[in-house]
C-alpha cells in the first residue's frame, strides 16, 4: 500500500509534552528576554531549554541528555520535529519533504559516525538536469553538459578546460556572481544556465549578488554527472523524521511542539538556553530585520509511477518555479503513484536563504556581538548564525557547540559563535 518505507520499521516512541499544566504551577513568570532563572527551586526544572527541533537543536538535545546527563526541554513553533529536514507521508502515502528536497552529503566522517547511531543509510547519488532549449542537460555545468548542448566531442578534462578557457571572459576583479560565472565559462553558458535561475531564486540579478552565491556550484571539466562529489552521499533509510525521533528518544528529553519559546519563557524554569531560531528575533529586531529569501512549495501527486528522469529538474529560463523534485528518486520508495514539488521563490515567508550582501553581513555582525555578550545562551544553527549551511555543516557546528557548552560554566558568555566550513 504505502510502499517500503512506511512499513519497514516501527515508529520510535518520543515524549511529546502536550500540556504545560504540571509545569506552569511551579515557576514564577519572568521577563521575555534576559529570561529569569528560577528563584524558587523546582524539582522539575530543566537544565536546558532548546529553541528549535531542527538539526542544530536535536543534536544538542541528544548530546546534552545522553553525554552530559542534562534534563532538556526542546521546543519548536512548528507542529513537528526535524526542522526544515522534516519528511512525512502525504495523502497518497508517498514520502515527501515538507520544506523542499533535502539530500544528505558530507566529507566528514565524524558527522557520518554520529548520525549513523540513529539511522541506517540508503546509498543515493543526487542528479540534477536543467531544461535548456528543449534539452535536459546535466548540472552543474560539466564536459557532459557542453558536449550535449553544443554537439561537441570533448574527450578529456584537458580539452574541456581548453574549451572553457576559450569562451571565458576576462574579469579584472571577481566581485559578483555574474563575474565568477562568466570568468569561468563565458556568457552563453551563463545566460542559458545561471542568469535566469539566479534571478528567480534571489529576485536579484547575479551582477547584484556576491560571488559566493554562484561560486558554490563550480563548473567541471570532467563528465561526472553527480550533483555532489562528497565522499559520503546517502539518505536516511527510513527518512529524516524517523532519524530525529531516534535522536530525541531519550528519557531526559521532553518535546514541546506548536510553541514559540516566548510563550513559555517565564512559565518553565530552566538554567541555560540553546537558541537555534533567527538571531534578530531573539533580540526583538533591535537593529532591524535580517533579510531572507523564502519559498512557496506546490505539491502534486500523479497517478503514474514516474514523472521525470532524475530527482531534480531545474528550469533556468521558463516557468515561475525554479525546479521540480520527484521524491521517490531520493527515498527509493516503491509506490504506484508519485509526488512532485515545485518551488516558487518569494521575498516573504519562512526564512530559508540569508541574502548574502555586505550590508546584511554588517547587520548580522551587530547581532552577533550581542549574542556573544549574552550569558547562558548558546546560539547554533543556520538561523542563529545567519548563514546558509547544509545539514552536515549544522551537525558539525552543533557537535562543536556541545563541546563549548561543556567547557563553559553557568553565568559566563558563550565562546565566539561557531562557524563551520565545508
Ligand atoms: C529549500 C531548502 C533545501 C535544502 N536542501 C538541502 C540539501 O539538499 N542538503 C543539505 O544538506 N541541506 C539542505 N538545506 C539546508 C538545511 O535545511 C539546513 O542545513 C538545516 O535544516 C538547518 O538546521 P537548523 O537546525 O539550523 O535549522 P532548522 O531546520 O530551520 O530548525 C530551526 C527550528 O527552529 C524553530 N524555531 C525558530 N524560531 C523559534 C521560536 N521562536 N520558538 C520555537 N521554535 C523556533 C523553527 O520552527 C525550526 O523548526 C536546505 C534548505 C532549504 C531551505
Amino acid at each position: 500500500m504505502n510502499g517500503l518505507l512506511r512499513t519497514a520499521e516501527p515508529a520510535v516512541p518520543v515524549a511529546i509534552e502536550g500540556s504545560l499544566q504540571d509545569l506552569t504551577s511551579i515557576a514564577p513568570i519572568g521577563a521575555m528576554h534576559g529570561f529569569v532563572p528560577p528563584t524558587v527551586h523546582q524539582q522539575r526544572s530543566f537544565d536546558f531549554m532548546i529553541v528549535g527541533a531542527g538539526f542544530a537543536g536535536a543534536v544538542l538535545a541528544e548530546r546534552l541528555a545522553s553525554q552530559a546527563g542534562k534534563r532538556v526541554l526542546i521546543c519548536d513553533r512548528r507542529p513537528h520535529i526535524a526542522g526544515n529536514a522534516y519528511d512525512h507521508f502525504d495523502d497518497a502515502g508517498v514520502l515527501v519533504h515538507r520544506y523542499g528536497p533535502h539530500i544528505f552529503h558530507t566529507n566528514s566522517q565524524r558527522v557520518v559516525d554520529y548520525l549513523s547511531r540513529f539511522t541506517e543509510w540508503r546509498p543515493y547519488e543526487h542528479r540534477v538536469l536543467a531544461e535548456v532549449e528543449g534539452q535536459l542537460l546535466p548540472m552543474p555545468i560539466s564536459r557532459a553538459t557542453v558536449n550535449e548542448l553544443y554537439g561537441l566531442d570533448l574527450k578529456d578534462d584537458a580539452s574541456c578546460a581548453a574549451f572553457f578557457a576559450s569562451i571565458a571572459e576576462t574579469v579584472e576583479q571577481v566581485r559578483t556572481s555574474e563575474d565568477i560565472v562568466v570568468s569561468r565559462v563565458g556568457r552563453d553558458l551563463y545566460n542559458k544556465f545561471v542568469r535566469g535561475y539566479t534571478r528567480k531564486q534571489w529576485g536579484l540579478d547575479p551582477s547584484q549578488l556576491d560571488a559566493s552565491v554562484c561560486a558554490r556550484i563550480a563548473p567541471r571539466v570532467n563528465d561526472d554527472r553527480r550533483y555532489f562529489t562528497d565522499s559520503f552521499q546517502a539518505m536516511p533509510k527510513h527518512g529524516f523524521t524517523r532519524m530525529f525521533e531516534r535522536m530525541l528518544a531519550h528519557p531526559n528529553i521532553k518535546i514541546l511542539l506548536n510553541t514559540d519559546y516566548r510563550e513559555v519563557i517565564g512559565l518553565i524554569p530552566f538554567d541555560r538556553m540553546v537558541y537555534t531560531g533567527p538571531i534578530d528575533e531573539f533580540f526583538d529586531l533591535r537593529f532591524g530585520k535580517l533579510p531572507y529569501r523564502s519559498l512557496e512549495f506546490r505539491f502534486e501527486t500523479h497517478d503514474r509511477e514516474w514523472c521525470q528522469p532524475v530527482a531534480v529538474v531545474n528550469y533556468p529560463n521558463d516557468h515561475a518555479y525554479t525546479r521540480s523534485t520527484e521524491f521517490k528518486h531520493l527515498t527509493g520508495q516503491d509506490h504506484p503513484k508519485t509526488s512532485v514539488v515545485y518551488e516558487y521563490p518569494k521575498d516573504v515567508g519562512d526564512p530559508y536563504y540569508p541574502v548574502p550582501r555586505p550590508e546584511n553581513a554588517d547587520l548580522y555582525r551587530r547581532y552577533r556581538e550581542l549574542a556573544e555578550a549574552t550569558p547562558d545562551v548558546f546560539f547554533a544553527g543556520r538561523l542563529a548564525t545567519y548563514k546558509y549551511y547544509d545539514m552536515h555543516q549544522v551537525v558539525a557546528q552543533a557537535l562543536t557547540v556541545f563541546e563549548n557548552i561543556v567547557a563553559t560554566p553557568s553565568g559566563v558568555p558563550a565562546p565566539e559563535l561557531v562557524s563551520v566550513t565545508r
